[in-house]
């Protein structure tokens, strides 16, 4: 094999593997190097993919366990049979990484397994176990994603003390559940198992849950899944986790009344955020620059402190989304190969895939006030929308922020049914630059959850129909 490239991607996560797709596309030579043993990153192996699949026959579980019966859908003998279900999981997110293989072929992308070392700015060498193999590469993209973080003095074991990936895992359903972190990963994980049965207690620092995320809708948000059983102890600072036996001692204090409280729980999930992951590239020896947070320096082009080394995804600063890393990868592809690549960072949508699901784009409430811009609300709650009253998800609303003057939408922020396929109108009228009006004179069909969108754009100027 020829070992020379135009473009070598290390890393094949939705930022790595969209990015050698598209670079191969536009006729580039092109290579990805994953160490995993299999394509597709944190997302589709211990993320995005494994987690949803989990919401997904979680959310049917408990509507089967709750709901149904007052449907008039009646049965006996309901039962959780939690190997099916983790194999079910486990068979989507091997379909997935396959179907990334098939892509790469497809695409004629050459598929490196190993891990990739950077030796210059054109030389990366592969080191599959034993073997090492030597490539030089015009340019090269940095795409190795990121870890989770953890507490000083609190170890991950995976077994009692888990990260994400061990939340993901678990033989049977832990009685007791303790979550440290009220952020998307805790929310989400938190959701699975207590539908499955696990009383959750989720321990959040701040005296918010979700933090960054519209005040009205981190409110609503922390009201309903209070409403679904999951407790928290906000303003929480956790102090210790100790391995008791079989069960873990989790102590913490309130950090405003300094009261200590201990929680015994069967399994402790630490979801306290995720850490750009640069081990072992030798970056420091090429004198590429990363922040005090550990991210990989860039600039608008996506390029780190050496020109022909670019980096992508969560080893950059922005949020550590699949999309944002995917969007990134195709523009970088472009920019090698002499075309405009260019990311819009006002409007990547950000989804929690709760029961109801959380869906944001744009500035909040709180950014507006702080950069001093006049905006206009207009807000609509799924209690009167007709499609969410018929399918007994009445919990939620839409709100749509726009600009006084122009009334130009600057954010729009929902919390309730399938918000996170409603969200993409949003984007697309915020790419297109839509006033609410043009939301608000747009025909949606009726009955569907969409006319909760028309009728905030309406609202706008107070003349929503339903409410
Ligand atoms: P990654 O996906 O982390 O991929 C990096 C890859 O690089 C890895 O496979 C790693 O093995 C490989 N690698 C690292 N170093 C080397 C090396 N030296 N040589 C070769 N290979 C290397 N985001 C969403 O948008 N939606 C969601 O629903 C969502 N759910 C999530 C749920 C969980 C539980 C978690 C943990 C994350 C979730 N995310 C979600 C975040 C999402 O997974 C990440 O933002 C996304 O995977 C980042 O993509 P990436 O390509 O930058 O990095
Ligand atoms: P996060 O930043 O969303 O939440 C972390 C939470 O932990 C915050 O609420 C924070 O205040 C809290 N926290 C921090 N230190 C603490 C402490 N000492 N004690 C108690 N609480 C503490 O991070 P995450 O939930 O770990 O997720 C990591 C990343 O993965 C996120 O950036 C997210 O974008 C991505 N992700 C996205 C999705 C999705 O898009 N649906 C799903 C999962 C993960």
């Amino acid at each position: 094999m020829d070992n020379n490239f135009d473009v070598i991607v290390i890393g094949g996560g939705p930022g790595g593997y969209v990015c050698a797709i598209r670079a191969a596309q536009l006729g580039l030579k092109t290579a990805c190097v994953e160490s995993r043993g299999t394509l597709g990153g944190t997302c589709l192996n211990v993320g995005c993919i494994p987690s949803k699949s989990l919401l997904n026959m979680s959310e049917s579980y408990h509507k089967a366990h709750k709901e149904f019966q007052s449907q008039g859908i009646e049965f006996s003998d309901l039962k959780l049979n939690l190997d099916k279900m983790m194999s079910s999981k486990n068979k989507s997110v091997q379909t997935l990484t396959k179907g990334i293989e098939f892509l790469f072929k497809k695409n004629k992308v050459t598929y490196l397994k190993g891990k990739g070392v950077l030796f210059s700015e054109n030389d990366v060498v592969v080191y599959e176990g034993e073997k090492k193999t030597s490539y030089k590469s015009k340019n090269i993209v940095l795409a190795t994603g990121s870890a989770p973080s953890s507490l000083p003095g609190i170890e991950i074991d995976e077994q009692n003390i888990v990260s994400s990936t061990g939340a993901l895992e678990f033989k049977e359903v832990p009685k007791n559940f303790a979550v440290i972190g009220g952020g998307v990963i805790g929310l989400e994980m938190g959701s699975v198992w207590s539908r499955l049965g696990s009383n959750v207690t989720v321990l959040e620092y701040l005296d918010h849950i979700t933090p960054g995320m519209d005040k009205e809708v981190s409110s609503e948000f922390l009201k309903i899944l209070t409403k679904q059983g999951i407790k928290f102890k906000l303003s929480s600072k956790v102090t210790a986790v100790t391995n008791k036996g079989n069960q873990v001692e989790v102590s913490f204090e309130n950090n405003q009344t300094s009261q200590k409280e201990v929680l015994l729980v069967d399994k402790v999930l630490v979801a306290v955020g995720r850490k750009p992951y640069t081990e072992g590239l030798n970056l420091n020896k090429l004198g590429i620059k990363k922040d005090p947070q550990g991210r990989i320096e860039v600039n608008e082009k996506l390029q780190s402190s050496i020109k022909n080394i670019y980096a992508i995804g969560d080893i950059i600063k922005g949020p550590m989304l699949a999309h944002k890393a995917e969007e990134e990868g195709i523009a970088v592809a472009e920019i090698i190969a002499g075309q405009a690549g260019h990311v819009n960072y006002n409007t990547i949508p950000g989804v929690i895939y709760t029961s109801p699901e959380v869906a944001v784009i744009g500035k909040t409430e709180e950014e507006l006030k702080k950069e001093n811009i006049n905006y206009k609300v207009g807000k609509f709650p799924f209690l009167a929308n007709s499609r969410a009253k018929v399918n007994n998800e009445p919990d939620g609303f839409v709100k749509i922020l726009a600009e006084s003057k122009t009334d130009r939408v600057l954010g729009v922020h929902m919390i309730g049914p399938h918000t996170g396929d409603l969200i993409a109108e949003m984007g697309l009228a915020m790419e297109f630059g839509a006033s609410a009006e043009d939301i608000a004179r747009t025909c949606h069909a009726h009955p569907t959850y969409t006319e909760a969108v028309k009728e905030a754009a309406l609202a706008i100027d107070k003349r929503a129909i339903h409410f």
